[in-house]
């Protein structure tokens, strides 16, 4: 069934990478900056030569390709967990069955308590995050608190986009899925590595690799075209996992005419019932910056998703190789966000490093010349899957993108930001009209600030 990720191939195609010189692979990165992406082995050329002077051209290109296509952009979200029942004994995960702590879902009323204090924080975009129980959290129930999600609203206006990362499903619940308007469906494959993904996953249901390996294509089936992936990185050999995700991504296009939308890289991190000593493919600081970096070359489409697993310094220093989308204020435990407004941090379902609320994580993105983004335009207009691809493989995005992050940004400061934050606002937006001379940012930044003024929110290109 997984024809797609052949292992003999990746260890062969990683074998033959090993050992090339700096300047083939000074050549490798100036095809990369081409943007028209990479073969495998210049791939894994890229994955298996980790010297200071390949790696120092490597962050450089990758900077350049991340400003080229995204400029500053950085694109806001927040998961929401809903329910940590689970059927699965995943060695890594603090839901793990075998934990014994209080599991719940959340009814209506705890929903949209949660949403509400996400909504009081700035949000508009939500990752819906579920253990996986076909009976104690069946699809029906997903669905229903889709629904609660976007009918719950504040003064300021309600959810824009969900993403939804369920466990892998039939095409039949991905078009239940696909009726409730979500945004991305995403799911990592945690590794691609058969034995390993094997010893993960020990009597579990989440245990057949092929079933997992083929929701994208039972998720394209059911016409949800803007698919997520990743890779829990620690759980097997990086080298093998970004080869893998490469491979992927070719069959999606091949198969699909579309690859990923985003690839997440959440890093393994400690969580109840484990520690991180018994995995030896834990991957260094050095090592996760050229994941991030690799990954902006050979895609340079597809917008690379950072939680706050990652401290602030990694999260900071990723951003200029390639990260596209994080994080920001976030709860990894069902119930949460209530819970740490009344009595502070609780058990969840790994660790979080990056504790800072979304509007310091706003303001710093901001001193450090970023734009912080919560726009979620792109899907509402119909502009997802291989649409979404050819606006983004032409440039064309960068004129509906930087408007609408303006536009966000300015409706966040107004709704939600201090003296401080509406400064810093200004001052970006004043900037971007002097450097980039951009007059209908102008144009379009004032007159959106008068009719958000007036009352008017959502306004988007
Ligand atoms: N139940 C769904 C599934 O099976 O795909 C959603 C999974 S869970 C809510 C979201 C993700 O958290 C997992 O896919 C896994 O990669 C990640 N995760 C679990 N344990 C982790 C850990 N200890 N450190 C970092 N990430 C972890």
């Amino acid at each position: 069934m997984s024809q797609f990720i052949k292992h003999d191939y990746i260890e062969d195609v990683l074998e033959q990478g090993k050992n090339t010189s700096l300047e083939e692979i000074k050549e490798i990165l100036k095809k990369a900056r081409t943007l028209k992406g990479l073969t495998h082995l210049e791939i894994s050329k890229l994955i298996q030569n980790d010297t200071p002077e390949a790696n120092a051209e490597l962050f450089r290109i990758a900077g350049e390709i991340k400003q080229e296509i995204y400029g500053n952009r950085v694109v806001i979200f927040a998961p929401l967990y809903v329910s940590n029942y689970c059927v699965n004994a995943c060695t890594y995960c603090g839901y793990g069955r075998d934990n014994e702590f209080h599991r719940k879902k959340l009814n209506d009323k705890e929903i949209q308590d949660e949403v509400k204090l996400l909504e009081s924080m700035g949000h508009k975009r939500l990752a819906l995050e579920v253990g996986e129980d076909p009976v104690n959290c069946d699809i029906d129930y997903v669905c229903h608190a889709i629904d609660t999600i976007y009918k719950t609203e504040n003064k300021n206006g309600n959810i824009r986009r969900i993403n939804v990362n369920i466990a892998a499903t039939t095409v039949e619940n991905y078009k239940k899925l696909k009726a409730r308007d979500i945004g991305t469906y995403i799911l990592f494959q945690e590794t691609y590595h058969k034995p390993s993904y094997l010893e993960a996953h020990p009597k579990s249901l989440k245990g057949d690799y092929d079933y997992h390996l083929t929701a994208f294509d039972r998720a394209m089936e059911a016409k949800i075209d803007d698919v997520g992936g990743g890779v829990l990185f620690g759980l097997a050999d990086y080298k093998f996992e970004l080869m893998a995700l490469m491979l992927h991504n070719d069959h999606l296009e091949d198969k699909w005419g579309v690859g990923f939308h985003t690839i997440s890289v959440p890093r393994l991190q400690k969580a109840v019932g484990m520690e991180l000593d018994q995995f030896p493919n834990i991957v260094t600081d050095e090592e996760f910056k050229r994941i991030v970096a690799i990954i902006r070359l050979s895609v340079p489409f597809t917008g690379i998703i950072l939680s706050t697993r990652e401290s602030a310094e990694m999260r900071k220093e990723v951003l200029n190789y390639g990260v596209s989308q994080v994080s920001a204020g976030s709860c990894t435990g069902v119930g949460g966000y209530k819970e740490e407004a009344e009595f502070g941090k609780k058990v969840d379902q790994f660790e979080v490093a990056d504790h800072r609320t979304p509007l310091e994580i706003i303001k710093e993105l901001l001193r450090d010349g970023f734009i912080p983004s919560y726009c979620t335009a792109c899907y509402r207009s119909g502009r997802t899957g291989d649409r979404f691809m050819r606006l983004a493989k032409s440039g064309q995005i960068h004129n509906v993108c930087q408007p609408n992050a303006l536009m966000t940004l300015q409706e966040f400061a107004i709704d939600y930001g201090d003296d401080e934050l509406k400064t810093l606002v200004e001052n970006v937006i004043n900037k971007e009209v002097v450097t980039i001379g951009k007059e209908n940012i102008r144009n379009l930044t004032e007159t959106n600030l008068e009719k958000i003024k007036n009352g008017e929110r959502d306004l988007y290109v």
